[in-house]
């Protein structure tokens, strides 16, 4: 309630700072008026479109083609079969591109945190259903990139996600005990070797037997994501979900039959 009340009082706040001095929209370059979102036209923000197509089992890649799940809804991707993951399932929400990508540079690089409330409202619209679950976590950063950020993006995000789902958000069950490059620009292979061994549970009681969803922003080749679930699985938890707001694709893998508009309808 208190949330909600701060929330109405920045909106106003935020209109009248907009009366004085007009913003223009971080995607379109058109001029915001009175869209209810920080930094984005409602155009834009409502172009934001959820994955809708058949997708893997267990770690949400999407196909290309229905067929790959139409009579077996557990196919697991290629990747999966290979080198199971140490997490139970992965649900990734949206494509990882314009605008969203410009909302999560502004959110994460800029700390534009106004965008927090509008990000997670994008992943509290499209929860899945999950079974029981105990405690949520988000992926942390190391000391040195929290001192740097002075803010940690995923626990935003996963604080605003457990009062939605009323479940407990633990920032102190899992750390990122060694600092690594940011993990951008990096292959496959060496995102692998950068994460290894990079998150620890400091209290492996504190998760024992537990069954944890991690928050994370962004959901590139899950190498985060499947470090994270290892460390916490070493410590004793069961069952490690996790749910990422973005995933990255290539352009060509999005064709818009893959996407529909959040209020139902397909792409125009
Ligand atoms: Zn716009
Ligand atoms: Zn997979």
């Amino acid at each position: 309630m208190a949330g909600s009340f701060i929330d109405s009082v920045r909106g106003i706040m935020r209109q009248a700072v907009r009366f004085l001095l007009p913003a223009d929209c971080a995607a379109c370059g058109l001029p915001l008026s009175d869209s209810p979102i920080p930094h984005f036209c409602v155009g834009c923000w409502n172009s934001i479109v959820p994955i809708t197509s058949s997708r893997c089992a267990r770690c949400d890649y999407p196909f290309l083609s229905p067929a790959a799940t139409s009579h077996a809804p557990a196919h697991r991707c290629q990747s999966c079969r290979k080198h199971p993951p140490s997490y139970t399932k992965a649900w990734t929400l949206y494509p990882y591109r314009s605008p969203l990508r410009e909302a999560l540079h502004l959110f994460k690089y800029q700390g534009k945190v106004s965008l927090a409330a509008p990000l997670a409202d994008l992943i509290t619209d499209r929860l899945p259903q999950f079974e029981s679950l105990d405690v949520i976590v988000p992926v942390p950063l190391h000391i040195d990139r929290l001192r740097e950020r002075e803010f940690n993006q995923s626990l935003l995000l996963a604080d605003r996600i457990g009062r939605h789902l009323g479940l407990p958000v633990s920032c102190t069950d899992l750390i990122r005990h060694r600092s690594s490059p940011t993990q951008i620009s990096l292959k496959r292979k060496e995102r692998l070797k950068n994460l290894c061994g990079a998150f620890a549970v400091p209290h492996p009681r504190a998760v024992a037997g537990k069954r944890i969803l991690v928050i994370d922003d962004v959901f590139t080749t899950g190498a985060t994501i499947n470090e994270c679930a290892k460390a916490l699985r070493k410590a004793g938890s069961s069952d490690v979900f996790a749910l990422t707001l973005g995933r990255t694709m290539d352009a060509g893998h999005v064709p818009d039959r893959l996407v529909q508009r959040r209020d139902g309808r397909p792409p125009s």
